[in-house]
């Protein structure tokens, strides 16, 4: 029986990890599919209080678990594959097994999202993906497009500069939903071309099964165009990762765990931080925050059941 399992090993899962460790209560993290979560799939994060200069996004990751490492926190590299409830712990499957915790901390995150065509999936790591800094060095001196009108496009189609001949920002409206300064940036950039008001409609491939274009609709006039690239960088926003804790923790519409007051769930001793449960603000900052609530709430929580 462990004291704290943390699922998730992103900001939050760290965080949890950092405030439970140093309660002196060992906590186990399952580091889930993509170790350290979002960050790690970011260049440079310019808004964690602290960095006046600026970090790499997997810098800190590795930092946040080093600290979290130091106070005695430990971790295994597995998913969860389910979940059950059991009054006053909890058990979740893991590789085959069940484990069991009288508290639990769930900071899954949430994955990328992609457009949802026919024959998507099979496009992934063939001129398709959602990570700029893992597959943007990929595709030097040609055109890619970046889909969507958030932070994370303008950021995505920013790091791509440094690689591809030219960045088409393809965005189903006519104004970007990102930040100010990330928006300026983008529109600024003399290798960033927007284009507006814009869905795609099928992604072209060559003889081998390889992205070599994407046909365009325009979303206000209907018309259909072409556009020649090699690389599409899909930036829509994210699902949250609750499929094990369906049905037993309450979601939202949209998948996202409901807490109740601070970090609880409608269960007793789970509790939920970070980005699978966080639709609205969704920054490192919030999700560190999160988790640090979670571990206070989960100490409390175990003190009280003596
Ligand atoms: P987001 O803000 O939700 O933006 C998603 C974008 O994708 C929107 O422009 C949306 O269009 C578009 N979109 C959604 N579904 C689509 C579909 N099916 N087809 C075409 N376009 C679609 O997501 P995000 O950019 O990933 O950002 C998430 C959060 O992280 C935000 O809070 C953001 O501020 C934060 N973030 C911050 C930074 C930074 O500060 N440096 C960097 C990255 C992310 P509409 O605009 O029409 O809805």
């Amino acid at each position: 029986m462990e004291n704290i399992v943390i699922i998730g090993s992103g900001c939050a899962g760290l965080t949890a990890a950092i405030y439970a460790a140093r309660a002196g209560l060992s906590p186990l993290v399952f580091e889930g599919r993509q170790p350290g979560g979002q960050l790690t799939t970011t260049t440079e994060v310019e808004n964690f209080p602290g960095f006046p200069e600026g970090i790499n996004g997997p810098e800190l990751i590795m930092r946040m678990r080093k600290q979290a490492e130091k106070f005695g926190a430990r971790f295994e590299y597995a998913t969860i594959e389910g979940f059950e409830h059991r009054g006053v712990s909890s058990r979740v499957l893991v590789d085959g097994a069940w484990r069991e915790t009288r508290a639990l901390i769930i900071a899954g995150g949430a994955s990328p999202r992609y457009l949802g065509l026919p024959g998507e999936k099979a496009l992934i790591g063939r001129g398709l993906t959602s990570c700029a800094t893992c597959d943007g060095a990929f595709y030097r001196d040609v055109p890619v497009g970046v889909v969507g009108g958030g932070d994370s496009a303008c950021e995505e189609a920013i790091f791509l500069t440094r690689f591809a001949s030219k960045v088409f920002l393809i965005h189903r409206r006519d104004a970007l939903r990102a930040s100010r300064i990330m928006a300026e940036r983008a529109l600024g950039h003399p290798k960033i071309e927007p284009v507006w008001d814009s869905v795609i409609t099928s992604y072209l491939t060559n003889e081998n099964g390889e992205v070599r274009g994407v046909a365009l609709r325009n979303t206000k006039t209907d018309a259909a165009r072409e556009v020649a690239l090699q690389c599409v960088f899909v930036a829509i926003g994210h699902d949250p990762n609750t499929g094990p804790f369906r049905g037993a923790l309450e979601t939202n519409p949209d998948g996202y765990l409901i807490q109740k007051s601070g970090t609880t769930t409608n269960l007793a001793g789970v509790f939920a931080a970070g980005d699978v449960a966080d639709h609205v603000y969704r920054q490192a900052v919030t999700a560190a925050g999160q988790g640090c609530a979670a571990a206070i709430e989960a100490e409390r929580w175990l003190t009280a059941q003596g």
